[in-house]
């Protein structure tokens, strides 16, 4: 199917994109890498009269490091994101996981920005926003404003995101240095997207016990589902192999994914435990590495 007819639109600054947006309201939808975006105006699941097409504004490609925090502005390209030293060195649990996304050409045009509006439920990168503890910065003809990625992810493909407002950066804190991560995901096929996704962030004190654990899992719930491990994993427990299978067996009883037509809610569940146990594994390894 070919979308329906629209007009066009380039702005060529951030200022000039929200004003378009603010002056056509609800008939004006931006568009980024069209990645996501491209098959819904061409199946004419959205309708837009107005498309502001976000591509020219080089102001939101960056990427900057500074002691606490990355930040990636929504235009980067998930490419980028992947093979950029600065991320590799500051959050390469973000590198990781989005070197998963998609296949070559799709990581190529799709950005950070159009990933995290568009809240797939099992994609890499709200997971990943979700985990860390990222804020996504907004602006809007009002102003800009932060918002916690824990709370932008109202539900499937629904976020916090006003009429006019454009997701502008990401601030990530960045990983201890000793900190052990994993992103494991399991999927139909290479480049599919996630049947059910893990990350998984850590770090050990000077005995080798568990200072903070995060694990959070996706494709099993509306949104990314940050687990609440206090009961199972305090801090100062010492790691021995039981703990990572009590946690993986906590992880799948902690999920109530729903049937699709394609995957049987059974099905992300028993994949849920193997999957946590192989990313437990290797982020406690990665940690003990970085703590030798
Ligand atoms: C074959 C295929 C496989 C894929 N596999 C994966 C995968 O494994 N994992 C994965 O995560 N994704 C996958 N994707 C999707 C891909 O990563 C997209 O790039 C991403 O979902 C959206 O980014 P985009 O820049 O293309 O956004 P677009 O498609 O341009 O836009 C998506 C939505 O976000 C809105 N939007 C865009 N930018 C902004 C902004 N800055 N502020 C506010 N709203 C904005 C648009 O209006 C639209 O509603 C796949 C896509 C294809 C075609």
């Amino acid at each position: 199917m070919k979308p329906a007819s629209f007009d066009y639109h380039r702005p060529q600054t951030l200022d000039a994109a929200l004003g378009l947006l603010a002056r056509f309201g609800e008939r004006a939808k931006p568009i980024a890498g069209g990645q996501s975006f491209g098959p819904m105006l061409n199946m004419r699941l959205a309708r837009p009269e107005h498309l502001i097409d976000l591509n020219d504004l080089v102001e939101l490609d960056f990427i900057r490091v500074s002691d606490a925090m990355l930040e990636v502005g929504a235009m980067t390209r998930h490419h980028r994101v992947a093979t950029a030293p600065e991320v590799a060195r500051s959050h390469p649990l973000l590198a990781a996981a989005a070197a998963t996304i998609g296949h070559y050409a799709i990581r190529h045009r799709g950005t950070l920005g159009g990933s995290l509006a568009h809240a797939d439920p099992a994609a890499q990168m709200p997971l990943v926003a979700v985990l860390g503890g990222a804020r996504l910065v907004l602006h809007g003809l009002s102003g800009r404003r932060e918002i916690a990625a824990g709370d932008f992810f109202k539900s499937v493909m629904t976020v916090d995101l006003a009429e006019g407002e454009l997701v502008t950066s990401v601030l990530y804190p960045r990983l201890p240095i000793n900190a052990g991560w994993a992103f494991e995901l399991f999927s139909r096929r290479r480049g599919d997207f996630a049947v059910v996704a893990v990350a998984v962030l850590l770090t050990l004190d000077d005995a080798g016990r568990l200072g903070d654990l995060h694990v959070a899992l996706g494709g099993v719930a509306p949104v990314p589902l940050r687990l609440d491990l206090s009961a199972v994993a305090p801090s100062g427990v010492i790691m021995e192999d039981t703990w990572i299978e009590a946690v993986s067996e906590f992880a799948a009883q902690s999920v109530a994914p729903e049937d699709t037509v394609q995957i049987p809610a059974v099905f992300r569940r028993e994949v849920t435990a193997p999957l946590t146990q192989k990313a437990l594994a290797t982020a406690l390894a990665r940690s003990r590495k970085a703590s030798a």
